[in-house]
């Protein structure tokens, strides 16, 4: 029951035939862009925290060319209609919202001094939308990455994925952390994007171990509690940070949350709690990781899920259900950890699984999931991958 994964290439020659399709044109540049997952250190990219997540062997791809005009025309295979917009001025937001993700990232290069040319492109996606997966990052990294291309410049890689987590913050109205645009840009085959959010520095991580399967399971739900949720989330956490009267979390210990419970008041304490207990999870499960102790990794997931549940409250019954599941076959069924990723509310879980187990754990998952909620899951495994780069001209 694992889906497999489109191969880049094809996604390639789709996004070549679309374009061609909608404006009659072959590209002149391509641009690829992940989306991510994250095996631990949820919610803790926005307080200093430390992050565990890889970039997905599943893209966004936008094939694109120069038009003549001061115009982007942009298509995109989940439809939506030819987004048109002025790129010779200043980016607002408008209709349809998709392509307020490429205007905002529009905005940051023509505020780094850029002009930028009119092109008309088209969008293809493996990346699931809404699923935690990061489709929105991807699309965004993919959008900067045609830009490069388009303009025949190079960004700093962390200062391209800054300009995107703006775009995000200005235009989509999420108050992400760096997390997701970090682990578009920066990801490696083979290697997980350690990142230390104090210092903004990502540290590429060996993660290929054969015996080891990632499994992402998407509940297919996303609730619409969502947007306000997490900028609710990450305003608990600031209001936490103030009342402790710290400058930053990674100088809060659970000793601090626990003489300041009451003083934090329901529900920040328990936010608070999330974020310390998290940030010291995530540094053990790389570690763990390291040595390739996996019975250490699994309860630190299980504690992830816990927390984020209990306490930080953005997991669901879905997510939840899924979670249970992979819990209930457990060690001896080949599952090493499993908890929900990216921001919640609906979206995925990852289950770290034996590889030779990996096929018939997502059977089960997928089984016992529709059984109980009348939902058809989707389930693949995945192994880090290429971040951002540009179709044929791979860094
Ligand atoms: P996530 O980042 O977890 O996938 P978000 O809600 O942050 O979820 O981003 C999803 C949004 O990104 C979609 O609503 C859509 O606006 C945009 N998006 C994602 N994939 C595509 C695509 N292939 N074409 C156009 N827009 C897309
Ligand atoms: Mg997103």
């Amino acid at each position: 029951m694992l889906q497999l994964n489109e191969p880049l290439a094809d996604l390639v020659a789709d996004a070549a035939a679309g374009l061609h399709r909608s404006f009659g044109i072959e590209p002149s540049v391509t641009a690829a862009a992940p989306g991510r997952v994250n095996l631990i250190g949820e919610h803790i990219d926005y307080c200093d925290g430390f992050v565990l997540p890889f970039a997905i062997d599943r893209y966004i791809v936008i094939a694109a060319a120069l038009n003549g005009t001061g115009n982007a025309r942009i298509a995109s295979s989940h439809g939506g209609g030819i987004a048109t917009f002025a790129v010779d001025q200043p980016q607002v937001e408008g209709e349809p919202q998709w392509a307020n993700y490429l205007r905002g990232v529009v905005q940051g290069f023509q505020q780094r001094g850029h002009h930028i040319p009119g092109f008309d492109a088209y969008i293809v996606s493996s990346v699931p939308g809404g699923a935690g997966l990061s489709s929105s990052a991807a699309l965004e990294c993919a959008t900067a990455t045609l830009l490069e291309g388009l303009l025949d410049t190079v960004l700093d890689t962390r200062e391209k994925a800054l300009l995107c987590q703006k775009a995000e913050h200005d235009f989509a109205h999420v108050p992400c952390g760096i997390m997701d645009q970090f682990a578009s840009a920066f990801g490696k085959t083979n290697r997980l994007v350690m990142i230390d959010c104090k210092t903004g520095e990502p540290e590429l991580v060996p993660f290929e171990n054969p015996d080891l399967t990632v499994v992402i399971a998407n509940t297919t739900v996303h609730h619409q509690l969502s947007d306000g949720g997490y900028a609710s989330r990450r305003k608990n956490t600031e209001d936490g940070l103030a009342i402790l009267g710290k400058a930053s979390w990674r100088d809060v210990t659970s000793v601090d949350v626990e003489a300041a419970w009451d003083r934090l008041g329901d529900p920040v304490n328990r936010r608070a709690r999330h974020v310390v207990s998290e940030i010291a999870r995530t540094r053990l499960a790389a570690e763990a990781l390291s040595r390739n102790d996996f019975e250490a990794l699994g309860p630190l997931m299980a504690a992830s899920h816990d927390s984020l549940r209990d306490d930080f409250e953005v997991s669901c019954k879905e997510l939840d259900l899924m979670v249970d599941i992979a819990r209930r076959i457990g060690r001896s069924g080949g599952v090493i950890g499993a908890r929900m990723t990216g921001g919640g509310f609906g979206g995925s879980t990852v289950t770290l699984c034996e590889s030779d187990k990996a096929k018939e754990i997502a059977t089960v998952m997928r089984d016992r999931y529709l059984a109980e909620t009348g939902l058809d899951p989707q389930i693949f495994a995945s192994r880090p991958s290429q971040g951002a780069h540009l179709i044929g001209r791979a860094g």
